[in-house]
């Protein structure tokens, strides 16, 4: 059957999101026809207020009230250490564990072919760009530990060690398949110090 077109459009909206088949689109759109007129300008506000606050730090990508963020511009955190991960939830997880104290580089998103995701529609390019400046010593590559973020790594490495920089891996100690935000402080604070080097 088919739709009319606005409903068609949302629906479509709804798939483009990350993980929404067609039949969750469709649930979701009906779902927000449901709602009254307010709820969805609340839903809406809350999105569009989100994004209108919301900025970036220019060096690592994490979300931030300042830029550089309160990570980079700390004179504690040893900048010769980058903790790479896919997502902004990643850097609390991390910073949860309180055993990490380099900084960090969020790439929001990993290598996925299937999604149409490819390394240039993630923050690698600004990865690289940071270590040119010589200060680096250490990469250490806390994607999750899935295929996408296991292949995002192999990528990663392939282009940081001929930089002479040391590439790091976190110990399988995260369930495969799990993420690192649902992996418990100690868990991920042991999977950190048992890296192995690629
Ligand atoms: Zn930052």
């Amino acid at each position: 059957m088919e739709y009319s077109p606005s409903i068609e459009k949302l629906i479509e909206s709804f798939e483009k999101l990350p993980s929404i088949g067609h039949k969750t689109a469709q649930r979701l759109a009906f779902y927000m026809l449901d709602l009254s007129k307010e709820e969805i300008k609340e839903f809406t506000d809350s999105i569009i207020n989100a994004k209108n606050n919301l900025k970036f730090c220019s060096k690592c990508f994490n979300i931030s009230d300042t830029d550089p963020c309160n990570i980079c511009s700390n004179p504690k955190r040893d900048e010769s250490v980058i903790c790479v991960v896919e997502e902004v939830r990643d850097v609390l997880a991390m910073e949860r564990t309180h055993e990490y104290n380099g900084v960090y580089h969020v790439l929001h998103g990993s290598i996925s072919p299937m999604n149409g995701v490819g390394p240039d529609n993630i923050k690698i390019k600004e990865l690289l760009t940071r270590l040119m400046d010589g200060k680096v010593k250490e990469i250490i590559l806390a994607t999750n530990p899935r295929v996408e973020g296991e292949a995002t790594a192999m990528y990663i490495s392939k282009l940081v060690k001929p930089l002479g920089i040391k590439v790091t891996r976190i110990a399988r100690g995260i369930p495969i398949g799990g993420d690192l935000e649902y992996t418990d402080e100690v868990t991920l604070a042991k999977s950190l110090e048992g890296r192995v080097e690629l």
